[in-house]
């Protein structure tokens, strides 16, 4: 084996905000022994394990995490067959929606321009109101904290907003979705459209970690943080999107303390202002 392992690897090299702490040891599978490997090591050492896909839903805290991290997205594989598609965990949305689409293979659309692997996707239950990644499921291949292989259907995982019954549960490591068969132009339309909206909707410009909070039943969290009026509210290098008040943006040197202070200032505002309580959909680590 040829392993990657880092000891003390920042992590903001490793998430999408840029920001967050140190892994004790951060560890990059190329292959399925590899992963094996690393599954093994945490628990033959007793190592707590982190699974990290492209890190793009991750506030990691300035004191960073204990333990094994796994990264998963350097291995990536796609398998066709037919309407069905089997990618490894680490493989990333935007490289499959590519190879789907010039196989004439849509149905993901919606997920374009979600900065993600396949197995955070999936479990996270990534998507936007036209879909989510959980319409798309056929099976998902778990290794639990003890090693052992399941292949779960459709129907034993629980698809909810935002996430699944997959969380924590251990390691994906492959994902098989079914996906519609259409002419390869319109898929790429459609996936052309969905970009063009983000990137009109979206401060994308500075590093994020997409929308912070979910949407209560009925609102958009977004449309509250605004009504508040904490568009543009700063706490060091962290900032309220103007474009987006659901995103905070990294304006540079922000630490995850920065970004925790803007939360808990806009959860109260949102909270004394509107009485609406507003949950997390970042994961916060550490
Ligand atoms: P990470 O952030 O690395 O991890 C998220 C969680 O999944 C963690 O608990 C991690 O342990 C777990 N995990 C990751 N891989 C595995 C695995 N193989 N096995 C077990 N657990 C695993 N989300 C949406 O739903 N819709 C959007 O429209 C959207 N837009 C976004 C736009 C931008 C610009 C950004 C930065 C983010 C956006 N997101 C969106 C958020 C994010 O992309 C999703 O939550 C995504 O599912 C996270 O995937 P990831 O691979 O980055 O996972």
């Amino acid at each position: 084996l040829k392993l990657q392992v880092l000891t003390n690897e920042p992590l903001s090299r490793h998430t999408t905000w840029r920001l967050g702490g140190p892994a004790d040891l951060l560890a990059r599978p190329r292959s399925r022994e590899e992963l094996d490997y690393c599954l093994s090591f945490a628990r033959r050492k007793g190592l707590p394990l982190h699974i990290l896909g492209n890190g793009s839903n991750l506030l990691v805290l300035d004191g960073g995490v204990r333990g094994l991290v796994v990264q998963t997205r350097e291995w990536r594989q796609v398998i066709i067959e037919g309407r069905k598609i089997m990618a490894t965990a680490g493989t990333l949305l935007p490289g499959l929606l590519q190879v789907a689409s010039k196989k004439g293979l849509g149905g993901l659309e919606f997920a374009a321009g979600i900065p993600a692997t396949v197995g955070g996707a999936v479990v996270m239950n990534a998507g936007t109101p036209a879909g989510c990644l959980g319409d798309r499921v056929v099976g998902v291949e778990v290794l639990d904290y003890d090693g052992r292989r399941h292949i779960l259907e459709n129907g034993e995982i629980i698809f909810t907003y935002r996430h699944s019954s997959l969380h924590r549960a251990g390691t994906v490591v492959t994902v098989t979705l079914e996906l519609v068969p259409d002419e390869v132009p319109a898929i790429r339309e459609r996936i052309e459209a969905n970009l063009h909206r983000r990137r009109s909707r979206q401060p994308l410009e500075w590093p994020n970690a997409g929308s912070v909070f979910k949407n209560p039943p009925g609102y958009y969290a977004g449309r509250l943080i605004e009504a508040v009026g904490a568009k543009g509210w700063r706490v060091g290098g962290a900032e309220v999107a103007e474009k987006h008040a659901n995103f905070i943006i990294n304006r540079g040197q922000a630490t995850a303390a920065d970004v925790m202070e803007l939360i808990d200032r806009v959860r109260e505002a949102v909270a004394r202002q509107l009485g609406i309580d507003l949950e997390l959909e970042i994961e916060v680590w550490g």
